[in-house]
C-alpha cells in the first residue's frame, strides 16, 4: 500500500548539499568558519536524522525536504501536509541559538549580521506559513529527540480535527 508521506528509510545516507542555501554562501571568514560551515550547513544533519527516526518510530509518516508553501521558496526539514504542520530543525550556529549561537571573532560584524538575517528570515517564514494555515514547529539541534518528538507529535495531533466536528469544507 503505497503512501506519499511514508518515509521509506527514516535513515537515509548523508549526503552534503553543495546546492544548499548556507553552503552556497561565499565566505570571506577564516578556515575555521569554513569548516564549521562545511560540517553544518547540510541539509540530512545528525539531528534532523534522529528527530525523523523518532517520529517514524512513533508511527508518524512525514515528507522530507520540500516546500510547504509552493509557492513560497523556503524548504522545511519534516512536513505533515494534511496535518499542515511544517518541522524546522534549526542549527545552533546557523539560527543563533540563545544558548549555543556564537559570532566567530573574526569577521564579526560581517557574521552578525548574516546570523541577524537568518533569524529574520526565520519569522518571516514562520509568519508566511501561519497566514496560509500551517502550523510551524522548530527544533533546536540541541533538543533531545525523544522530547522534540513528542512535541512534533503533539502538534500534528493537535491538527487533526475529529470527523464530527468538521463543519469546514476545508480538508
Ligand atoms: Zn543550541
Amino acid at each position: 500500500m503505497p503512501d506519499l508521506e511514508t518515509s521509506p528509510n527514516p535513515d537515509p545516507p548523508s549526503t552534503p548539499d553543495a546546492g544548499s542555501k548556507e553552503a552556497r554562501l561565499a565566505l570571506p571568514g577564516p578556515s575555521s568558519a569554513s569548516k564549521r560551515m562545511s560540517l553544518q550547513a547540510t541539509r540530512d544533519t545528525e539531528p534532523e536524522r534522529r528527530l525523523r527516526n523518532r517520529l517514524h518510530d512513533l508511527g508518524l509518516r512525514y515528507r522530507i525536504h520540500v516546500q510547504p508553501l509552493s509557492e513560497l521558496r523556503r524548504t522545511a526539514d519534516i512536513v505533515f501536509a494534511g496535518a499542515k504542520v511544517a518541522v524546522f530543525v534549526d542549527g545552533c550556529f546557523w539560527h543563533a541559538c540563545p544558548q549555543h549561537g556564537t559570532a566567530p571573532s573574526s569577521n564579526e560584524a560581517w557574521w552578525a549580521e548574516k546570523l541577524a538575517k537568518n533569524v529574520k528570515r526565520d519569522a518571516d517564514t514562520d509568519s508566511r506559513l501561519a497566514a496560509a494555515g500551517w502550523l510551524v514547529v522548530r527544533v533546536w539541534e540541541h533538543e533531545d529527540p525523544a522530547a522534540a518528538g513528542a512535541r512534533v507529535a503533539e502538534a500534528v495531533r493537535s491538527r487533526r480535527v475529529p470527523l464530527a466536528s468538521a463543519d469546514s469544507p476545508h480538508n
